[in-house]
């Protein structure tokens, strides 16, 4: 080692030096230990490395102190700016939500609620009932419940209602959905046997039929059948499938349930703002589909949630089956849950004030102008132009909504100008398109401009 770096090495400071600056006379002593040694240690190999070549004054080394501690303060779970235009991102928490929604947690994280209490009977009552007049209102089923997610809605229905018994899918509909659902193992794991019928792209009602009536020696007699929404594909071109009506009357001539996983569950027709083809919870349960489960934060627009609605006798069953206890939902999802669903009691408040609806239903002419605002703060860096985005969460996968974005002209590539707007204070996640790094407005907020335009500023190869 050279005598230059020994030098070095020794004049490094001690640990208890710099836990006495003035700076961090009211820090928490076990937290600023910690981060002082990872300074000096980083400082120590930078020496040994060359890397380093004179001391730093004891304030540098305190100030590289108290970025590692704000570092170490911000919390693991935090915000982030979606400028990626998918509106129901799952790797960003999906569905925003509504302020009432909010105020609603808030209420209830406080203090002390009626959970599970009847204030006029003065005794122990059920979480499940806070719902459910909500929603057998909203979507003209007799009876509701709601667990954890959409994964374990599917699951408990299954094995309430089909354990140890056949429940017959359409080979078209056997789907994996992102993050690892996947229809033939929640069958598995439900107790029933998967029993698949017609072809990738064809299933006819008598495939069903035959299924149901099948007496080999692999039957276990029949269960159910079940619906899937296919949710993040499409079939499309020489397809057939039985209606809902058509599926629905089957299952009762022979005294069976057909159960329905709808994915996204939307609550009202979107129609009028443009957006077609999106099946609505009322509908299923108009055909005559017996069980129906649907996400609480994909195009509903409120917390994470499994939502059941359908027949008495077979809510009833989920209900008290054990694993309804292992899935149940927690209370402040359920406080913006309700507060979410009273929106839709007007429809036109719903897609005002729930951010998913009004990020799906936003016109043209807004995002353009929403683009403009945000293009004129970063001016000169930023042009807007015309891009398509998605809705995400497996909803609407066909379509491709016209949309506005904001390209961001940078000296450098866009994989650097990404990464440098992924890694300030506030990580701003865009996409990249065409080489080019850009954020569509659909998702972005007015709160969110001003993070943009200071992380932008600090960019020094901005031309
Ligand atoms: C999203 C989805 C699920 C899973 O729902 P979670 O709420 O994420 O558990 C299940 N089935 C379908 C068809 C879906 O689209």
């Amino acid at each position: 080692m050279s005598d230059n770096i020994n030098t070095l090495l020794r004049q490094i400071p001690k640990v208890d030096e710099l836990l006495a600056h003035p700076q961090f006379a009211s820090t928490n002593k076990a937290l600023l230990t910690n981060a002082t040694r990872q300074v000096l240690t980083d400082l120590r190999t930078g020496i040994l490395q060359s890397k380093i070549t004179n001391i730093p004054s004891a304030d540098e080394i305190a100030s590289d102190v108290a970025t590692v501690l704000a570092i170490s303060n911000r919390p693991n779970l935090q915000r982030v700016i979606n400028g990626t235009g998918i509106i129901l991102h799952t790797n960003l928490g999906r569905a925003p939500l509504a302020k009432a929604a909010v105020d609603a947690i808030t209420n209830t994280a406080l203090g002390y609620s009626n959970l599970e209490y009847s204030v006029p009977e003065g005794k122990r009552s059920s979480r499940h009932v806070i719902v459910e007049d909500l929603l057998t209102k909203l979507t003209g089923a007799k009876a509701a419940m709601v667990v954890n997610n959409n994964a374990s809605a599917v699951l408990l229905a299954l094995s309430a209602v089909a354990k140890n018994k056949d429940v017959i899918v359409s080979r078209g509909e056997l789907v994996e959905i992102g993050g690892s659902f996947r229809v033939p193992d929640v069958l598995a794991q439900s107790g029933s046997q998967l029993v698949e019928v017609g072809t990738t792209n064809k299933t006819h009602l008598a495939d069903y039929e035959k299924a149901i009536l099948a007496n080999d020696r692999y039957s276990l007699g029949p269960g159910a059948l079940l619906r899937v929404h296919t949710s993040n594909f499409i079939i499309s071109g020489f397809t057939t499938k039985p209606t809902l009506e058509e599926l629905s009357a089957l299952a009762a001539e022979h005294s069976l349930p057909l159960i329905e996983d709808l994915g996204s569950g939307c609550m009202i027709p979107l129609g009028e703002y443009g957006i077609h083809g999106q099946p609505t919870v009322a509908e299923s349960v108009k055909a005559g589909v017996d069980v129906i489960t649907f996400s609480g934060d994909k195009l509903l627009g409120g917390p994470q949630a499994g939502i059941i609605v359908g027949r008495k006798e077979y809510i009833a069953k989920m209900k008290s089956h054990p694993l309804a206890r292992a899935m149940r939902i927690d209370k402040l999802c359920l406080a913006a849950l309700e507060a979410t669903l009273r929106l839709y009691l007007d429809p036109k408040t719903a897609v005002r004030e729930i951010p998913t609806l009004q990020m799906l239903c936003e016109t043209q002419d807004n995002l353009f102008e929403k683009a403009e605002r945000l293009a004129d703060k970063l001016s000169p860096h930023a042009t807007v132009i015309a891009e398509t985005s998605q809705a995400g969460g497996g909803a609407i996968p066909e379509e491709n909504f016209s949309t506005a974005a904001v390209i961001i002209n940078a000296d450098v590539s866009a994989q650097a100008l990404e990464k440098h707007f992924r890694s300030g204070p506030i990580p701003i996640i865009g996409r990249i398109s065409k080489d080019r790094f850009i954020l569509d407005v659909r998702t972005l907020c007015d709160d969110d401009f001003p993070v943009i335009v200071s992380r932008l500023s600090a960019f020094s190869q901005i031309v």
